[in-house]
């Protein structure tokens, strides 16, 4: 019997995944990546969960010391610096560039083709085709859309579903070990630290440092300032360049004008509490993500299925992105193993996964609802103002207690 061939789409957390618990299920897989370089994280920090490190145990990846920083406790800051709500909650803050180095250690460089962009796909009765820009094509028996946001494989199958936007944007960094113990304190430093003024949400935690380095006084400091800024005028004016060049949906780090990020560092001396207002001020190179969301009405399509971000995107305040895309490709192989055709599997797979991609969005959607310039309804501005609270934001942020 000829073996069973999966191409997939996209070579971030989703594409590795799905091509490990595929692999384990007897698939030989290929993986294409659009990026003619290795992938990086840009220094992301990544929030874990027990879930996520059975999920990478069942694709024989041990998650011992050296995945991440082991953090106990939550603290909120109030506008003096005073700690106003306080909750243990021990977790494993890892980075994007530690994730990926090890699953993309496992599955190893053979199958992994990077600047291999889809233009298209297409599908007959006992095959897939993958279609490239390069002029390149490949068949298989599947085709998993892996891409991320703004997948082209989802574009193909449900052009008219396009990114939500919140309504907030997230400014993001890292900070090194030393410069952020200097302003922040060792106490601070270890935990998962917020500040919550009005409308906006300010967080900060420690992750491995350059090289994945976990060696106290090597490892980093991870900023996310989720701060509102309209559709219509303040998101354009953000991602427009220092050439006056507004970019769609996101605007790469190094292209961010320098005035914007100026505007947010004035913000931050007259919004932050000292520590955090000092770290803004060190941090060398911030980033901004508009943050979206994502649902997808359908994610399979005969022999074509979305997952990870292609088929949901979640507001981060879940931390669970990574944890998504994993079980997502742990169905995929059950359900393909479990029917007898390839469309019947994927038809499974849409059943059992697209319910939980819509409660994640759900959740994610209810943290971030007071994240915003505008309430809709009074009932809005209620449910804000509960989730707002320190207690509510310490005991619901990156915790996966719905699944
Ligand atoms: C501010 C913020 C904080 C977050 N914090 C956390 C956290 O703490 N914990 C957590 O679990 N998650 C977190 N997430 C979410 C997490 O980062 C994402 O859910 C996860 O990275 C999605 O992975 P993915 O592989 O599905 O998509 P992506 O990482 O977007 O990868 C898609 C890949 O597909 C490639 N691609 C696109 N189009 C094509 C094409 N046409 N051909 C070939 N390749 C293509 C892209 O180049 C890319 O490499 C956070 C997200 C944000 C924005």
């Amino acid at each position: 019997m000829r073996s069973r061939r999966a191409l997939i789409v996209g070579g971030s957390m989703s594409g590795l995944f799905c091509a490990l618990f595929l692999r384990r299920h007897g698939w030989e897989v290929a993986l294409y990546e659009r990026s003619p370089l290795a992938l990086t994280g840009r220094g992301a920090g990544i929030m874990t969960h027990p879930e996520l490190h059975q999920a990478m145990a069942a694709v024989g990846l041990a998650t011992d010391k050296s995945f991440g920083v082991p953090i106990a406790e939550r603290v909120a800051l109030d506008r003096a610096g005073r700690v106003v709500a306080r909750r243990c909650h021990p977790q494993i803050a890892t980075s994007w560039n530690r994730l990926f180095e090890m699953l993309g250690a496992h599955v190893g460089s053979g199958p992994y083709h990077l600047g291999k962009d889809l233009v298209h796909v297409s599908q007959g009765d006992s095959e897939v085709v993958a279609h490239f820009t390069d002029g390149t094509a490949q068949a298989g028996d599947v085709l998993i859309g892996a891409d991320g946001l703004r997948s082209s494989v989802r574009g193909q199958f449900l052009a008219e579903v396009r990114p939500r936007y919140a309504g907030y944007v997230a400014w993001r960094g890292l900070l090194a070990e030393r410069d952020a113990a200097a302003v922040l304190g060792p106490e601070l430093f270890g935990q998962l630290s917020f500040f919550l003024p009005p409308g906006e949400q300010f967080l900060g935690y420690p992750v491995a440092g350059p090289g994945n380095d976990l060696r106290p006084e090597h490892r980093s400091w991870n900023i996310v300032w989720y701060r509102p800024a309209d559709e219509a005028g303040e998101l354009p004016r953000l991602l427009t360049d220092a050439r006056g060049r507004t970019h769609e949906l996101s605007i790469p780090p190094p292209l961010t004008a320098p005035g914007v990020v100026a505007e947010m560092q004035a913000a931050a001396e007259r919004l932050l509490p000292d520590p955090f207002r000092a770290a803004i001020a060190l941090m060398a190179q911030p980033f901004l993500q508009p943050i979206y969301d994502l649902e997808s009405p359908a994610i399979a399509f005969g022999r074509v299925a979305l997952a990870g971000d292609a088929a949901f995107v979640v507001r981060p305040h879940v931390g669970a992105g990574v944890l998504k895309a994993a079980h997502d490709a742990a169905a995929l192989a059950e359900c393909l193993d479990a029917d007898a055709t390839v469309e019947a599997g994927l038809g499974l797979y849409e059943a059992r996964r697209a319910p939980i991609g819509r409660q994640f969005v759900a959740r994610a959607r209810r943290l971030g609802c007071y994240l915003t310039y505008r309430f809709d309804s009074e009932e809005a501005r209620a449910s804000a103002a509960f989730h707002a609270a320190p207690e509510r934001v310490l005991a619901e942020t990156a915790v996966v207690d719905f699944l």
